[in-house]
């Protein structure tokens, strides 16, 4: 079989890779969508991020969907031919957070194509994949496969939209309006909110936005006193989700939250020079956002039932042959929103 290995920064190749034994609780799944995340790009362009660096040759990808090939022996309620989401992560189940329900931030979390553990996880982009049959999400048959390989990235913006509690009737900012800014716009708005401003600072993104449901857009590139209109009294937004991970960003929008407003930190950058007079005075809470739990199913039933419809956020779609191509078309947010692989 053959899968999309980063070796080093900007050296990745679909090669060979081996085929792993199913277990009797594993089920294969032929892969047949696979979404281009933030952190692939990372790996792409920088070797990783933080203290996260690639050790050794690693699949990429987490953002997959495909059909049951082969169910191992003790599986009853899986069979071949079954269409399935797969949630990339699993955590331990016996860990003190685990035992305590929060699944996100297991001690002992194996998540598709991730570097943060050595030997490292290998990922999904690959023509077929081993999954724990607690990790096969049967989709409805109203979802295509592209669709179902958005839930992981729309359970991360579930996850943030629960963060900040109710959005029932509020304003909502959201800064950053890549694949997890939009779907935090299309999140937003089935939670309730009833006016949602989304920043970018280019065109194509704010398109995007515009189109799922955002109320208004702002490009703070060329139009940043638009932005500081909202800034008058002590400031408009009850709700910031901040998903471009960037401080300038951040500062900027901290102008315009209301007194006692909740910040939502979803995008990770480097770390961030924060005005602490403000947060204070104004009684800002700030909270983080990290990956997601129950809400992977929540996502595949939601797009399920049409009540959120993900797919103008889903602007291409390459064959995994052509991996190189499709994260270099990833990487231009001027052209291309959420770019898939086909396998
Ligand atoms: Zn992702
Ligand atoms: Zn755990």
């Amino acid at each position: 079989m053959r899968g999309v290995v980063i070796h080093a920064p900007k050296d990745l190749r679909v090669e060979e890779i081996p085929a792993a034994p199913l277990g009797p609780r594993d089920v294969r799944v032929r892969i047949q969508a696979g979404g281009i995340c933030g952190s692939d790009l990372h790996y792409y362009h920088d070797g990783g991020f933080g203290a996260v660096r690639i050790r050794e040759p690693m699949v990429l990808g987490h953002e997959i969907a495909g059909t049951i090939d082969e169910v191992g022996a003790e599986i009853r309620r899986l069979t071949p031919g079954i269409r399935v989401a797969v949630n990339p992560s699993r955590p331990c189940d016996v860990c003190q957070f685990c035992r305590e329900g929060l699944h996100q931030h297991c001690l002992d979390m194996r998540f598709f194509g991730s570097a943060m553990r050595f030997p490292h996880v290998q990922g999904a982009f690959r023509q077929s994949l081993i999954v724990n049959e607690t990790q096969a999400i049967p989709m409805p048959t109203t979802l295509t496969t592209a669709e179902a390989a958005m839930a992981e990235p729309l359970a991360v913006c579930l996850h943030a939209v629960r963060q900040a509690g109710p959005l029932l009737g509020k304003s909502v900012l959201v800064t950053g309006c890549g694949p997890i800014g939009s779907l935090i716009v299309l999140s937003a708005r089935y939670a309730g909110a009833a006016d949602i401003v989304a920043t970018d600072v280019t065109p194509f993104p704010l398109e995007i936005a515009e189109r799922v449901g955002a109320s208004s857009t702002i490009n703070v590139a060329k139009d940043s006193a638009k932005l500081a209109s909202h800034a008058q009294g002590k400031g408009t937004f009850h709700v910031l989700f901040e998903a471009s991970g960037n401080e300038a960003a951040l500062r900027s929008a901290l102008d315009v939250v209301r007194p006692g407003g909740v910040v939502v930190q979803v995008g990770i950058g480097g770390d961030m020079k924060l005005p602490i007079s403000v947060i204070v005075a104004k009684e800002i809470e700030l909270r983080g956002s990290f990956r997601f739990d129950e809400e992977f199913e929540m996502a595949v039933e939601l797009m399920g039932k049409g009540l959120i419809n993900v797919k103008p956020v889903l602007t291409d779609t390459l064959s995994f042959e052509r991996a190189v191509e499709a994260f270099e078309l990833a990487s231009d947010r001027s052209r291309a929103m959420k770019v898939q692989l086909s396998f």
